[in-house]
């Protein structure tokens, strides 16, 4: 087709870069060109898909080297560039701020240069996130809430999307951040606590059935609360910002908060476990109502964090009303996805 657009989609592998890829292939007849760092592991798993359109291509692109950014931007020539790559785990952030910082914030910095210097009618996508917002000053938090992070990898997001601003401001470039609330998935890495969640339960299920032994799920401050939403919304969300006749930036949110014990309640009824809460602190646990030998859930003080964010609940309210964009799948049916996802592999075993 003569008005293909070519896409760049860093962070290809990751989650949310894959589902992107998955969701343009599927949506647009645009040419997608996945960028990773070298040494992702995810390749096969995510792209399994994509690999099969002729309108995909992978490409090596390292956010922490300014010339492999302009040499991409040079070659490729995008008419969007979806930056979706970063490192994301917060926890890492304390043991390894200045990778955060280089590839979350000064790799958008190199991006956003690469384009104005050699291709400025591209269209930029900053993946900006709700840890800016870190130590909330209200609730529901909106795209006016003050910034005030409360991890290395906030302050990288906070350093981006102030860049982020100020290019669209200076050059007139079009540059656009979603700020994006927790979103989850089946592709969620294993680290974060809702796969961990879901893993944790479908394998503790497994063994129950089975009479085997098993160990519990540990786990950190289990009274955080986020708004998490299905990942699978949000690159719809993504891509309606991008085909904004101007850009302006939104939050894509849920609009509910949840804790990560009602999580953890939520993913054990899905398998048929009904649990009860005793103890309290570091000794609190949850077993088995049906055999209270079972424990389920136990508290390793190991994943607590040095600083946390206690809560998060976004207003994505102007993304719905001026966008046409709205979630399709709430947080009951999000744990169900996730948790009938991760049986599976027992089921044909
Ligand atoms: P984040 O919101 O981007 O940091 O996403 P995470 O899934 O890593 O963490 C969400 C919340 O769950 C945070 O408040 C964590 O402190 C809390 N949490 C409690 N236990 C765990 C755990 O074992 N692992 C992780 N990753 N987070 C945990």
């Amino acid at each position: 087709m003569k008005n293909n657009k070519r896409i760049i989609i860093t962070g290809a592998t990751g989650q949310l870069g894959s589902l992107m890829v998955d969701f343009l292939l599927k949506n647009t007849n645009h040419e997608i060109i996945g960028a990773i760092r070298r040494t992702s592991q995810l390749i096969g798993k995510n792209l399994k898909n994509a690999f099969k359109n002729k309108r995909f291509k992978l490409i090596h692109l390292d956010l922490n080297d300014s010339h492999s950014i302009t040499t991409t931007i040079k070659n490729e020539k995008p008419d969007f560039f979806i930056n979706l790559g970063a490192s994301t785990f917060v926890a890492d952030s304390w043991s390894m701020p200045e990778n955060h910082m280089n590839t979350n914030s000064i790799g958008v910095l190199h991006i956003l240069e690469a384009i104005k210097n050699f291709k400025p009618k591209c269209k930029f996508y900053q993946a900006s996130s709700s840890e800016m917002f870190g130590d909330v000053h209200y609730s529901p938090q909106d795209i006016k809430h003050p910034l005030s992070p409360r991890s290395p990898y906030g302050v990288s997001k906070c350093s981006a999307h102030l860049l982020c601003k100020t290019y669209r401001e200076s050059y007139d470039m079009f540059v656009v951040s979603g700020v994006m609330f927790n979103n989850e998935s089946y592709r969620r890495q294993s680290y974060f606590v809702t796969r961990k969640i879901t893993l944790g339960t479908t394998r503790i299920k497994n063994a129950i059935d089975n009479n085997e032994k098993f160990e519990p799920i540990e786990l950190g401050n289990i009274d955080a609360k986020r708004d998490w939403s299905d990942s699978e919304d949000f690159v719809e969300g993504i891509w309606l910002m991008m085909n904004q006749d101007k850009p302006k930036d939104y939050i894509l949110s849920s609009n509910e908060t949840h804790s990560v014990r009602e999580f953890v309640e939520e993913a054990f009824k899905v398998v048929g476990i009904e649990g009860r809460w005793e103890g309290s602190g570091v000794g609190e646990v949850l077993i088995d109502i049906k055999n209270p030998l079972n424990v389920l859930i136990r508290i390793n003080p190991k994943f607590y964090r040095p600083a946390e964010v206690n809560l998060l609940l976004g207003d994505s309210t102007p993304a719905r009303q001026e966008l046409g964009w709205s979630p399709s799948v709430s947080f009951k049916q999000l744990v169900t996805k996730m948790v009938l996802h991760d049986l599976e592999p027992y089921k044909k075993a």
